[in-house]
């Protein structure tokens, strides 16, 4: 049972449409390398497209009616929109679920230091990344500090093409042969993963001169004094533009496409949608690699609290009507897939892998060793979601993420299905998952976002 390469369906008008999908999402991607940029993009792709702010909804005390669109923040790091549509709510409603989060270091609170005439920012790594892929090449510092006063500054330092970059060192080979005999896990340890960020020292100044310097700087661009880590969130990301890959342009290699490629294939389908019978969510949520906890991640209430006053607003509340609304919805919970790899064969199931190419993945279940932790989605669910995926012609295929004794990966799946509603696995494939620059491929985009829309328009 192997399914077709999807270029093979397009020519012409559609090669141009995939083009321009691509061109789009690279956009978004080089605004969006954290997660509160992503949903400042998001916010304003959704504006775009008519939807409003639900918090100044309710503050005005209006109603929503069928067609209203409404979209609701969560502490600027992840965001709910709603389609309203002609359906009671108890039927329950279509979800488009991702993550925009993705693996990075994060500036220490307290980062600041000098040694042997360099300066540096000290790092605690976030998510699950092989950590000598992120010494010797150029970074950038994304995000914000907030000072006493409430002032929020945003920072992007490594993006413009006259801005610096910052980096890691690494030791050179000549020096290298016993950190070559490390385990690759040892080789780079976290506690190493210290960025240089200065090493010209401040004229007149005596003792961590460089630091000085590091520090005026910022004060200069920045307003901020040292302590003003102390409420910073910084996060340390590739530097660079999302760019074509291959000699036939016919991948994307950029930084964050876990999961942003379907966040923003998601976004995209449900906004290109209007009026709608069930009621379309989009759900982009922070925190999933690192367990989906905190206020921002999807074990928090903010998805049921928003969907309970959309309730509010548009009938008489009651517990129970959400209870049924959460129970009768489906969901689509999107996130990246392992790509085949014939350069690691071995790792995969060959039968049961998803390939660059060959559409939208399937995952009916991810997990690990005996799918421990996995969203089991049910038969009768994905022989609807492959019926309308068929009718419209949507290239998909199913997947396993690697070998069954190799390891696994979670979702935010199983949090949603917790509710009782049904829930899959899907997404896009991709080479290199977790690395700084990660490949995908252009023909899979197209389809997911085709896919999304389906589910959307007939689910
Ligand atoms: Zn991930």
């Amino acid at each position: 049972m192997e399914r077709q390469n999807a270029w093979k369906k397009y020519k012409g008008k559609q090669l141009k449409e995939i083009e321009s999908l691509a061109k789009s999402y690279k956009d978004f991607l080089n605004n969006g390398k954290t997660e509160r940029e992503c949903v400042k993009t998001s916010i304003a792709m959704a504006k775009d497209a008519g939807y409003k702010d639900l918090a100044e909804i309710i503050k005005k005390g209006k109603k929503l009616v069928p067609g209203d669109k409404v979209y609701a923040v969560n502490m600027g790091k992840a965001v709910a929109l709603f389609n309203i549509g002609t359906q009671k709510l108890e039927k329950g409603i279509n979800i488009l679920g991702a993550h925009i989060d993705s693996p990075r270091m994060d500036v220490k609170q307290n980062p600041l230091y000098e040694d042997s005439e360099l300066a540096y920012l000290d790092t605690h790594y976030y998510g699950g990344i092989k950590k000598y892929q992120w010494v010797a090449i150029p970074l950038a510092i994304h995000g914000v500090v907030v000072k006493k006063n409430g002032d929020v500054v945003n920072v992007v330092i490594g993006e413009d093409k006259n801005d610096p970059v910052v980096f890691i060192s690494d030791l050179l080979i000549h020096l290298a042969a016993d950190q070559l005999e490390k385990k690759a896990g040892k080789v780079i340890e976290g506690e190493a993963l210290d960025i240089i960020v200065g090493s010209k020292p401040l004229e007149g100044e005596e003792k961590d001169a460089v630091k000085a310097n590091v520090l005026k700087l910022l004060k200069k661009k920045y307003d901020m004094e040292e302590e003003d880590f102390l409420s910073a969130e910084l996060e340390i990301v590739p530097a660079g533009d999302a760019r074509d890959a291959g000699i036939d342009e016919s991948m994307i290699m950029a930084y964050g496409q876990d999961d942003r490629v379907c966040a923003y294939t998601s976004l995209k389908a449900f906004l290109d949608v209007e009026n709608v019978k069930k009621t379309a969510c989009c759900l982009l949520v922070d925190k999933e690699e690192i367990g989906s906890v905190g206020a921002t991640g999807m074990r928090s209430r903010f998805f049921e609290n928003t969907l309970a006053e959309i309730i509010n607003l548009t009938e008489e509340y009651s517990d129970i009507k959400l209870r049924r609304a959460l129970a009768a919805s489906r969901m689509l919970s999107s996130d990246v897939s392992a790509g085949y790899d014939p350069s690691y064969a071995s790792c995969f199931d060959k039968k049961n892998a998803s390939f660059l190419g060959r559409g939208i993945v399937f995952n009916k279940f991810t997990g690990s060793r005996g799918k421990s932790g996995s969203n089991d989605a049910n038969a009768e669910y994905m022989a609807d979601i492959r019926k309308i995926l068929d009718e419209q012609s949507v290239s998909f295929q199913t997947a396993e993420l690697g070998k069954v004794d190799v390891g696994g990966g979670g979702t935010i799946a199983y949090i949603l299905s917790l509710y009782g509603m049904e829930v899959i696995d899907c997404g896009v494939a991709v080479l290199n998952m977790h690395a700084p620059w990660e490949v995908t491929s252009k023909v899979d985009i197209y389809e997911a976002k085709r896919g999304y829309e389906a589910f959307i328009r007939f689910a």
